[in-house]
């Protein structure tokens, strides 16, 4: 479904990152594995999708750094020749009440997980509109931006802040065929979330309908679908994996 396809992945080597990388890599795109400090991890992933038959390549960069994301992009468009999906997943928490929270902990989980939003969408944009061809970038929000959560002021502030850059932006780009998604998770077991409180994890099981955690795949698989052809009408859409947490 994606063969032709080149795609960055931020925060592609652990977690929904790694298994978004899986599944476009299993639907044929070619893949740059973004990571910032877990060398390991990405080279470990590219590994696994070469020896499937696949193609891909670790890029280091912190995508909370303007320059370092234009060199990812740049570093992919010189691997691979273009770029048509951009998935922005690289991304933190730094949990706390308001009034505990240090000022570095908003700024980092704003900048990690927003600012990286506007540094690697803006790096792929250019290459985007001069290939005339389209593209997708798919936003990893989450249910906390859409409903927010006490201890997530910063999280649930970057996760909202994202959504709505996912709208402005698919009205910037819709006419040039390049669609602007966001895909907001509820709660997956990944090393993000392994330090969840136990009354927030029977809260959380309590309120789901679907009465579960996810899996990582099925992320994957709503990621996927928003990069293929299939979903060439939609944009500026958020779409909940989340069980109905959020309904
Ligand atoms: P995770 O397991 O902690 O993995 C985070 C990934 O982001 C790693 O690959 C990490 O790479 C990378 N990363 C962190 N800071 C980075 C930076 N500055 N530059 C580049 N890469 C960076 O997290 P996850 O649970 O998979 O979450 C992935 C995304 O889904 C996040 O945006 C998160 O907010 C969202 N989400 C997750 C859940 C959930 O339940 N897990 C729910 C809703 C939304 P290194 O290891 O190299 O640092």
């Amino acid at each position: 479904m994606l063969s032709g396809k080149v795609a960055i992945v931020t925060g592609g080597s652990r977690g929904l990152g790694r298994a978004i990388v899986e599944e476009l890599a299993a639907q044929g795109a070619k893949i740059a594995v973004n990571y910032n400090s877990n060398a390991e991890a990405a080279n470990e992933v590219v590994a696994q999708i070469v020896e499937n038959g696949g193609e891909a390549i670790a890029i280091q960069a912190n995508v909370s750094d303007f320059a370092q994301a234009q060199s990812l992009a740049k570093a992919t468009k010189d691997a691979f020749g273009q770029i048509d999906i951009l998935v922005n997943n690289a991304g933190i928490t730094r949990d706390t009440l308001i009034m505990r929270m240090k000022e570095d902990q908003w700024d980092d989980v704003l900048d990690i997980n927003l600012k990286s939003v506007f540094n690697c969408s803006k790096a792929v944009a250019r290459p985007m509109l001069r290939a005339k061809n389209g593209g997708r970038i798919i936003n990893i929000s989450s249910v906390s931006g859409i409903v927010g959560l006490p201890g997530q002021t910063n999280y649930s502030a970057s996760k909202a802040g994202m959504i709505g850059f996912t709208k402005a932006l698919a009205k910037e780009l819709g006419d040039r065929q390049i669609t602007v998604n966001a895909v907001a998770p509820g709660f997956f077991p990944t090393d993000l979330t392994s330090t969840l409180p136990e009354d927030l994890q029977k809260w959380i099981l309590e309120n789901t309908p679907l009465g579960r955690m996810g899996n990582s795949q099925e992320v994957a698989y709503a990621v996927s679908f928003l990069a293929s052809d299939r979903a060439a009408f939609i944009t500026g859409e958020v779409i909940r994996v989340d069980g109905g947490l959020a309904m």
